[in-house]
């Protein structure tokens, strides 16, 4: 990295040694994950380039944004919705952390039973690692999860910009009134961060870029259905995880180029493995940049995987906002209605998400269900045991992995993983 950037951290407050080791660690994680991986898209280039470049040049990017007068918002869920950042003239980031760091530090924040998104967000913060994090003018954390919603509360005491966004645990006419009222107060305090106020013309223009961006994604989808499969559920899965960072227009248009050449492969019936490679369809938890770990012992064990039902996935991509809306308000509407369809696993009852499960798994024609648990995540290991049954009844097998983000166990998972694939082949 050039000394540039290293001047670049600096200012941001990083810590630069600790910062090496983190760059360190994951520059070789990616070398043996993606790296050495056979037959991927050429199109996969680009995103080896945001990869080598996510503390760099985006960074860069972002802050000379700020210099331009723009805001940086960084978010930790996908019911933040980056339409109305968009269009105050901000630029929406994902916070969400993939890996365990200072984790001696962040347990005397939070208690060791926290799942490993909550305290690697925190670890990002105490070991003065993250970029992102410390050039957003506002970090948005929501009330979720009960893990995160208390862990906001100490997170407040770390950072000086956070705000708490409220979200509703139902699915009722008062849950959605609840949804609205607080994106039209997410809408003001950003107008007021940004001092830009929301117009017709820019709320449109910002639902369409992020269409753009989930379109280009559902159109990479879909073209997973096929057999052999055109693309690794690694690379598939490092697409959605740049949707979170990506300048939206340049993104979209990343991942439309590796569609044309995906098509290509498809009519040439060439995949990245065999015809009739095991299915896996993963569904459960999100796994943020750099965690790999799953796709990588289920790629390495004789399977593909074909789609994931997760935020960093269909979960957060599903459905588009409609773009019929005349009015801010009619628009704003309409993205209440978009995020309100989100299935998270906070939401009780929570039965659209085993529809969406069984869907996914007849669309991408998944021989089996990996559900990806992270430890100590009360919602989605409780709706672990519903969805397994469901599958059951399909008869589609089901596996239930409860992990985190350490690799002490990538051996035990990986015994059980053969195992099921095998079931799969029988
Ligand atoms: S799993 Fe739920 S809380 Fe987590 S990012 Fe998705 S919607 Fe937000
Ligand atoms: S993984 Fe589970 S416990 Fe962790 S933040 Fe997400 S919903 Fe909460």
């Amino acid at each position: 990295m050039s000394d540039a950037y290293r001047s670049m951290w600096k200012e941001l407050g990083l810590d630069l040694e600790a910062h090496d080791m983190l760059l360190g660690v994951l520059g070789n994680a990616y070398q043996e994950i993606y790296l050495s991986q056979k037959e991927r898209p050429e199109g996969m280039g680009y995103f080896d380039f945001v990869m080598s470049e996510v503390h760099g040049l985006r960074i860069k990017e972002l802050l000379d944004e700020k210099a331009a007068g723009r805001k940086i918002v960084g978010s930790y869920c996908v019911f933040v919705p980056e339409e109305i950042a968009l269009a105050a003239n901000a630029t929406l980031v994902g916070l969400c952390s993939g890996a365990d760091f200072a984790t001696e530090e962040v347990e005397k924040l939070l208690p060791r039973n926290t799942c490993a998104l909550i305290k690697s967000a925190f670890g990002f913060k105490l070991g003065k690692v993250c970029p992102y994090l410390e050039s957003a003018d506002m970090i948005v954390g929501e009330n979720t999860c009960d893990g995160k919603k208390k862990a906001y509360e100490s997170l407040g005491h770390l950072v000086d910009n956070l705000y708490v966004m409220d979200l509703p645990q139902v699915k009722s006419e008062n849950g959605r009134a609840l949804l609205r009222a607080e994106y039209f107060r997410f809408k003001a305090a950003v107008e007021k961060l940004t001092g830009s106020v929301i117009t017709t013309e820019s709320l449109k223009a910002a639902i369409q870029t992020v269409n753009a961006k989930r379109k280009a994604i559902h159109r990479l989808s879909a073209l997973r259905e096929a057999d052999p499969a055109p693309i690794s559920g690694l690379d598939a899965l490092l697409a959605n995880q740049v949707f979170f960072y990506d300048n939206p227009a340049r993104f979209t248009a990343s991942v439309n180029k590796i569609c044309d050449e995906l098509e290509k492969r498809i009519e040439a019936r060439q995949g990245v493995f065999p015809a009739k490679t095991p299915r896996i369809l993963i569904s459960g938890c999100p796994q943020a940049v750099p965690n790999w770990k799953l796709p990588f012992i289920v790629e390495g064990s004789g399977a593909v995987i074909v789609g994931e039902e997760s935020c960093v996935g269909e979960r957060g991509t599903r459905n588009l906002t409609s773009e019929s809306g005349q009015t801010v308000d009619e628009m704003m509407a309409a993205i209440v209605d978009r995020y309100f369809q989100v299935d998270c696993a906070i939401f009780t009852p929570n039965a659209e998400r085993l529809a969406h499960i069984e869907e996914m798994a007849a669309a991408y024609r998944a021989d089996g269900v990996i559900h990806y648990g992270l430890q100590f995540c009360q919602p989605y290991l409780m709706e672990a045991i519903p969805v397994e049954k469901a599958l059951e009844k399909k008869n589609i097998p089901c596996l239930r992995i409860e992990t985190d983000y350490s690799m002490e166990d990538a051996g035990q998972l990986k015994t059980r993983i053969e195992a099921f694939v095998e079931q799969l082949k029988g």
